[in-house]
Parts: C-alpha cells; sequence; structure tokens
C-alpha cells in the first residue's frame, strides 16, 4: 500500500490576527456585545478573539446602510455599482489562498474544497452579479427595476464566505446596501470579505459586517430600518422569523435545511453514481443543506452499490483540514457533533444498521467518521430528520413511481439526484420530485447563473441566476418563489 506523505499548507498564509473588529459605516471598530472567540474545530484551539455587535451597533449599522442607500448607492448607475462588484470579484480571487486556509482553518473544512469551491464560486459570484448591476431593466422585472433599501442578512457556518456572496453579491448590484451577520463559530472570512470592500472603495456603509450570536441576528431581523431580511439556516430559527416578520411589510427569504434523495436506478452507471454518493453527503463533512443524506436505490442493483461504495469509502481520508489530501475534515462545533452523535445512536437504537470504513479519528477537535447505515426505514429518524453531517441513510425501491414516493416524503423539498441513463426517465422524475434543484447523473453542482432555493420546510425565494435578483428588487414579487404546499 502506497502512503500519502503529509502535504499540509501553511497556517501563516490565513495572516490570522488575534483580534478582529465588526465592520461598520466603512470601518472597524469594537462591539458593545461580549466578544467572542472562535476555535479552529480541528484541534480547539482558539483563533483569535471577535467583537460581538450588540443591539446599539445593530442601530449603528442600520442607519450607516440606510445613509448609503439614499446619498450613494441607490442613485448610482448600475455601471458604476458593476465596477465594484468586479474590483470585489477580482480581490477575492487574488487573496483566494489566503482565504481558503482562513476558511478551512475557523471552519474545519478540507482545504481541497475551500480552495477549488468555496473562495472561487465566492468570487463567481460577485462576477456574475456585476454583470447583472447596469442590465436590470432587461431582467424581466419592467422597465425600472428599483432596490428595496436596506437588507440584513444571516448566514450559517458550513460555507462562511461562500454564503456571505450569495447574500451580498445580487443585493448590491440590484442597488441595496447590507448588513450582514456571519455565523458564531466562523465570522473571520466575512471579515476579511469587509476588509477587501474596503480595498475596494466601497462607499462606507454600504456593506457593514455585524458578528454575533442568535440575538445579534434577531436584532437584525427586529430592526424597523430593514427593508428586507435574508436568512439561510435551521428550519426552526427560519419559522422563528418568519413569525417575526410577519406583518412589518419586511420583504423575505428563508433557504432553509433539508433531507435530499439522491435516487440510483438500476440502469444507472454505477461507479460514476458511487463517486456521485460520496459527493452527495460525504462533500464538507455533510454540512451541507442539499446534502444527498437519503440514498434510494433500486432493489436490483442495492448489492452492487452498497458493496462499491463501502469499498470506496475505504479510502476516504479523514484528518487535518490543512492537508491537500484530506477528503473528510472536522466538524464545524462541539454542539454539532454531539447533535450528529445523538441521531446516529437514534438510528441504531431504532434498529437500522451502522457501518464506518475503519478510520483513525485525531484525538482533539470534532470528529465523525463517515457512517452509512442500511436496512433504514422511512419511519426512522435518521431517514426524515436533517443530520448535518457525514451519515447516509440507505433505502431501496422497485419501481419509479415508489422512488418518487419515497423522495417526496419528507417535509423538506430542497434537492434531489437521479442517475439513470434515460433522459426521458430523468424528465419523468425531475417533473414530479418536489424539490428547487434536481441534479441528474452528478450532485452538488453550484453555479451563480443558476437558480437555488426549496419548497415546503426548505424554504422560499431564490438564490442565483436571474430568480435570485427578484428578491432585492421592488415590484418584483411576481417572480418564481418557493411555494409551500
Ligand atoms: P441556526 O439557524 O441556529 O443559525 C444560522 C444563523 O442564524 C447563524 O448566523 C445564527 O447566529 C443565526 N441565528 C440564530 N438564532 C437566530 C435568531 N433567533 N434570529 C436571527 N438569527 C439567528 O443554525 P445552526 O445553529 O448554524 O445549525 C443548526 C441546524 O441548522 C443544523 O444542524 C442544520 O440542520 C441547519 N443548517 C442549515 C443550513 C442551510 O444551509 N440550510 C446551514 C446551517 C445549518
Amino acid at each position: 500500500m502506497w502512503e500519502y506523505a503529509p502535504a499540509p499548507e501553511a497556517p501563516q498564509t490565513a495572516r490570522l490576527r488575534p483580534s478582529y473588529g465588526m465592520f461598520v459605516d466603512g470601518e472597524f471598530r469594537d462591539g458593545t456585545g461580549e466578544r467572542l472567540k472562535t476555535v479552529n474545530p480541528a484541534n480547539e484551539e482558539v483563533l483569535a478573539e471577535v467583537s460581538v455587535a450588540g443591539p446599539a451597533d445593530v442601530d449603528t449599522a442600520v442607519a450607516a446602510a440606510r445613509r448609503a442607500h439614499e446619498s450613494v448607492w441607490g442613485p448610482m448607475p448600475g455601471r458604476e455599482r458593476a465596477k465594484y462588484l468586479f474590483r470585489i470579484a477580482r480581490l477575492i480571487a487574488e487573496r483566494s489562498r489566503e482565504l481558503a486556509v482562513l476558511e478551512s482553518l475557523d471552519n474545519g473544512k478540507p482545504i481541497r474544497e475551500s480552495r477549488d469551491v468555496d473562495i472561487p464560486l465566492a468570487s463567481a459570484h460577485f462576477f456574475y452579479h456585476a454583470g447583472w448591476a447596469d442590465k436590470l431593466e432587461y431582467a424581466g422585472f419592467g422597465p425600472a427595476p428599483r432596490p428595496l433599501g436596506v437588507a440584513g442578512q444571516i448566514v450559517p457556518w458550513n460555507f462562511p464566505l461562500l454564503m456571505a456572496a450569495w447574500k451580498l453579491a445580487p443585493a448590491l448590484a440590484a442597488g441595496n446596501t447590507c448588513v450582514l451577520k456571519p455565523a458564531e463559530t466562523t465570522p473571520l472570512t466575512a471579515l476579511v470579505l469587509a476588509e477587501i470592500c474596503q480595498q475596494a472603495e466601497l462607499p462606507p456603509g454600504v456593506v457593514n459586517v455585524l458578528p454575533g450570536e442568535g440575538d445579534t441576528g434577531a436584532a437584525l431581523v427586529t430592526h424597523p430600518g430593514i427593508d428586507k431580511i435574508a436568512f439561510t439556516g435551521s428550519t426552526e430559527v427560519g419559522k422563528l422569523i418568519q413569525r417575526t416578520v410577519a406583518g412589518t411589510g419586511k420583504r423575505l427569504t428563508l433557504e432553509l435545511g433539508g433531507k435530499a434523495a439522491n435516487i440510483i436506478f438500476d440502469d444507472a452507471p454505477i461507479d460514476q453514481a458511487v463517486e456521485g454518493i460520496v459527493n452527495g453527503i460525504f462533500f464538507n463533512q455533510g454540512h451541507v443543506c442539499c446534502a444527498g443524506s437519503r440514498l434510494l436505490v433500486q432493489e436490483s442493483v442495492h448489492d452492487e452499490v452498497l458493496d462499491k461504495l463501502k469499498r470506496r469509502l475505504t479510502t476516504l481520508r479523514v484528518g487535518d483540514p490543512l492537508d491537500k489530501n484530506t477528503d473528510v475534515g472536522a466538524i464545524n462545533s462541539a454542539a454539532q457533533l454531539a447533535r450528529i452523535t445523538d441521531l446516529a445512536k437514534a438510528g441504531e437504537a431504532e434498529g437500522a444498521h451502522r457501518w464506518s470504513p475503519p478510520c483513525a479519528l485525531p484525538d482533539r477537535g470534532f470528529w465523525f467518521p463517515p457512517t452509512v447505515f442500511t436496512e433504514v426505514s422511512q419511519a426512522h429518524r435518521i431517514a426524515r430528520e436533517e443530520i448535518f453531517g457525514p451519515v447516509l441513510s440507505v433505502l431501496t425501491f422497485r419501481t419509479p413511481d415508489e422512488a418518487v414516493a419515497k423522495a417526496n416524503n419528507t417535509p423538506y423539498g430542497l434537492s434531489a439526484g437521479i442517475w439513470t441513463e434515460k433522459g426521458s426517465r430523468i424528465l419523468w422524475m425531475a417533473n414530479r420530485l418536489r424539490a428547487g434543484v434536481v441534479w441528474a447523473n452528478t450532485f452538488n453542482r453550484f453555479d451563480p447563473t443558476s437558480p437555488f432555493g426549496g419548497y415546503k420546510e426548505s424554504g422560499f425565494g431564490r438564490e442565483g441566476g436571474r430568480h435570485g435578483l427578484a428578491a432585492y428588487l421592488a415590484g418584483a414579487d411576481d417572480a418564481p418563489r418557493g411555494d409551500n404546499r
């Protein structure tokens, strides 16, 4: 057996500082909240101290965003706004190595993913939306679409910089100003993005970044000076936010959880499908809202798929996120590890069969091995609840109708995957699956031009593409949004 020599990126590339301020009105300052420590989930060492925004800081940031919207950003011609977005995109690309290492340190994801997925896509979102900024009147939302005003944006910890880019780029392109709250466990790359806004000479107040926990997010949601809330995170908090903004006139988009079915037919190219299954659930340690966490395999190929999958999983390398050979990194926090552990225990207690490849986990940090559950029934918690970890539940089906019925048997509706040789079957299935995104013979592909969003408890509204602009333009309510039926 050949072993891989260690190939770590140097942590110094991240240019980590001992402390970070919040970003308000174009400058970094101390917040009035109690500072938080952000840790490296791979070894539990403190990376940095970060200022936390209290309610007074939310006031200041919203006021700065309002001033910037009324005095500069709103009235600015789209072609001028575009230049700033292009600049931000280029600066993200120029600082991509630093950002990738910082993201892996703060989040625990493998450097291979932050380097090849998170950071290039974040830059691509700014590039793409820079292109829209001067063409909004041709986007199909009327001859003179107007921005909404000030957007409050709350993002989770699973793709910290990428989610910030998903939120900021369309909002800015459409002429809104933003107050962004990164997740408490992963604030660092959003603060470097704030620095990039400074470098790009974005007018003060156009982008504000307020680190903090749920109460900072709640202060943003309830603030009367906010015109729109864009939230990505748990369904539970999403519901709370929806109740809070009801009747206030604030516009709202919610991108929440998922429990996607990845469906393998017996005519699928099995080796490619196995790669798709691995990418579907072990990418980013399964901390992916659209993860293919329920594998639906046609009964006739069940044994073959499972054999090949298990063989493939024994080759996954779990460990140091900064090592370029690592496939699966650390779980983002102790709390998330506890949640995954609890649900995996429930899977065993309810009678499913648990399997993991032999793999040595590091002594320190938060780790969970790639795990596959077979003999899963639809009633099991591991088949119904979002685990948000590297845990796959395997179910079987006999006919396409049964596959559709099982795939749709979930309160969520974010994504689905279909693996088959037949184009007609792909279209037949895609028409029946209640999911915002349906991948065919691939999984977890993202592109700024392609709208992303959910049905049912996965939320409503779209991010990306022309549809994503609708969320930030007045009078564009008729644009497609998730229907909650
Ligand atoms: P969360 O919903 O608690 O947090 C997401 C963001 O919302 C964070 O920035 C958080 O500080 C903020 N927040 C928390 N409470 C708030 C409130 N009352 N008002 C406003 N903002 C608030 O999610 P989490 O703790 O990061 O993860 C918990 C679960 O959420 C996961 O296990 C997973 O199921 C799901 N999740 C989904 C996604 C997704 O992309 N759909 C991303 C992360 C987590």
